[in-house]
């Protein structure tokens, strides 16, 4: 008896809703968390890892020596990796394929690199519309290099005091 007017009174005096706002109240004044994206991001750190790039040298030379390290450090063998010597006795890949729909986005073929050549940007936002859209080639990861490098080579020298 006593819990049904208990109850009675809690809902003719709307206890639950004014416990709600006043929980509403509270967060009126407080700092906001939510950000306004894509306008506003979040702080990323140095080793994010998104889009793959391939990059090249001041001087315009690809850095990837074609020494397939990546490709056997890949667990989820999502590169590709062919080569041949240059008429000048250096080798370089021929073909440098990554399979994004196989990548876990581990970070070890950026970890086993020797020269800094295959690099993960902070690139998140891209997609593919059909089947092999996500399979990236060599010219595809060098372009993306290209077109980051300055934010690249940032990011390495920001992280380069913890390796
Ligand atoms: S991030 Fe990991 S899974 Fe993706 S290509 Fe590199 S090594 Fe392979
Ligand atoms: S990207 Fe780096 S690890 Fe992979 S083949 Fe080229 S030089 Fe070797």
């Amino acid at each position: 008896m006593f819990k049904w007017i208990q109850q009675f009174f809690k809902t003719f005096l709307l206890v639950e809703l004014l416990k709600g706002m006043a929980v509403t109240g509270r967060h009126l004044f407080v700092r906001k968390i939510t950000i306004q994206y894509p306008e506003q991001h979040t702080p990323m750190s140095p080793r994010f890892r998104g889009l793959h790039a391939q990059r090249r040298y001041a001087n315009g030379e690809e850095r990837c020596i074609a020494c397939k390290l990546c490709e056997a450090a890949c667990p989820a063998m999502a590169i590709h990796i062919e080569s041949a010597p240059r008429e000048d006795g250096t080798r370089r890949t021929t073909r440098y394929d990554i399979d994004l729909t196989k990548c876990i986005f581990c970070g070890y073929c950026e970890e086993a690199c020797p020269v800094d050549a295959i690099v993960e940007t902070h690139i998140f936002a891209y997609h593919g519309e059909k089947r092999g859209d996500l399979y990236y080639t060599k010219e595809m990861l060098l372009a993306v290099g290209d077109q980051y490098e300055a934010e690249i080579a940032r990011n390495k020298a920001a992280d380069a005091k913890y390796r």
